[in-house]
């Protein structure tokens, strides 16, 4: 099977449940499992008919079977992730890393694959699937099971196989009896074609941002009208909603105003001293440490695609009350060259932030850029670049 869906849709969850809901001993309307991946054949046979026909359930989630699966420790569930070199001698397999790999699946299993390289390396290295450890794959796939029915694969971010999926094309195409290889995929560009023939496609959506928002306010202190609003600039993943929330304290609409309004007012002839305000400001969106930077970042990037929207005459339906007449403003100073340009900007400026440049410097020559880029007339900033 192929998991397919956008970073933070749920692959990674969609892929243990359905590895639980195999191993899992006391499924209700349980029935032969071949119905599972039951198909019509290449050769125009018609797909086998369910002799039961109870509809399947959920795992039990109390099983002995259920407990070690959600532990992640399920003798006859694998994982295989992207590893870094460095941990032991040789090239890197997913088992160096399994302690690692069940403490960050319990903390958030809708992490990215940075989020999950940064749990294993201070370096900045590229994350990889070895062809050893596709060696791995193959022999413990041809292994006896030891409690389940089933033997289970999960390959997650399998883009990362890169040339090494040839190595599993063999086995993926006839793997042995009760054998289930689950791929996780965000990006089904980068899977070689002929492993997507060989799998079953389930595609995951991005998640609804009704959805989200009420996810946020179970686990967050949150009103709903913030949970929605950090919902919408997340574009449907829980992982970077998640992230907002920590943040969620931080006014981004309010200041995002204030910080665009002090722009306008500076004037290109007089640029010699930055204003009060300005330098107010500065000080405040320094002081707010560097995740909440990126938030206020990715927030002023949604709401300028936002307010383009309305510049092109067109509808927002995310906006509404003071945003949506504060975004009425922008769109009437907004063309595309200038909301090229924003765009590019404010990337870039998310780019240092993320890169640890200094924040008052930053923000204060990003400051003099906007002013240039929404008059549309030289600010003198240099001396801030
Ligand atoms: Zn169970």
């Amino acid at each position: 099977m192929m998991v397919l869906g956008p970073e933070g849709s749920g692959g990674l969850p969609m892929a243990l449940a359905i590895a639980q809901n195999l191993v899992c001993e006391r499924r209700s309307g349980k029935k032969e499992e071949t119905d599972l991946f039951a198909a019509p054949s290449m050769f125009g046979d018609p797909a086998p008919v369910a002799q039961d026909t109870a509809p399947l359930s959920d795992a039990c989630g109390e099983c002995p079977a259920c407990q070690k699966a959600a532990k992640f420790i399920h003798p006859d569930i694998h994982y295989t992730f992207p590893v870094v070199s460095g941990k032991k001698t040789g090239p890197p397999v997913s088992a160096d890393y399994i302690v690692e790999w069940r403490k960050a699946l319990t903390e958030n299993p809708y992490m990215n694959v940075n989020d999950w390289l940064g749990q294993i390396t201070t370096e900045n290295k590229q994350g990889n699937i070895t062809v050893n450890e596709c060696h791995e794959i193959i022999k413990g796939m041809s292994l006896k099971t030891f409690e389940s029915k089933y033997k289970i694969q999960i390959i997650w971010m399998a883009e990362y196989l890169r040339e090494a999926g040839n190595t599993l094309l063999k086995i993926i195409e006839e793997p042995p009896a009760d054998t289930i290889f689950i791929l996780v995929v965000e990006n089904i560009e980068l899977i070689l074609t002929t492993v997507i023939s060989r799998t079953q496609l389930i595609k995951l959506p991005a998640i609804e941002d009704a959805d989200l928002a009420a996810h946020l306010r179970t686990q967050f202190e949150i009103d709903e009208k913030t949970a929605l609003r950090i919902a919408r600039i997340s574009d449907g993943n829980l992982n970077a909603a998640l992230e907002y929330a920590n943040g969620a304290e931080h006014q981004n609409d309010a200041q995002l105003r204030e910080w665009l309004s002090i722009c306008l007012r500076i004037k290109g002839s007089q640029a010699s001293e930055p204003s009060l305000k300005l330098m107010a400001f500065v000080d405040e969106i320094s002081k707010i440490g560097r995740e909440n930077q990126k938030i206020f970042l990715k927030y002023f990037l949604w709401f300028l695609r936002e307010s383009n929207l309305l510049a092109l005459g067109l509808p927002s339906e995310k906006l509404e009350d003071s945003e949506l007449d504060f975004a009425r403003k922008l769109a009437t100073i907004l063309d595309p060259e200038v909301t090229g340009q924003l765009n590019e900007l404010v990337n870039k400026v998310h780019y240092y932030v993320e890169r640890n440049a200094n924040p008052k410097i930053l923000f204060l020559s990003t400051s003099f850029k906007i002013a240039s880029i929404l008059k549309k007339e030289e600010v003198a900033y240099n001396k801030y670049d």
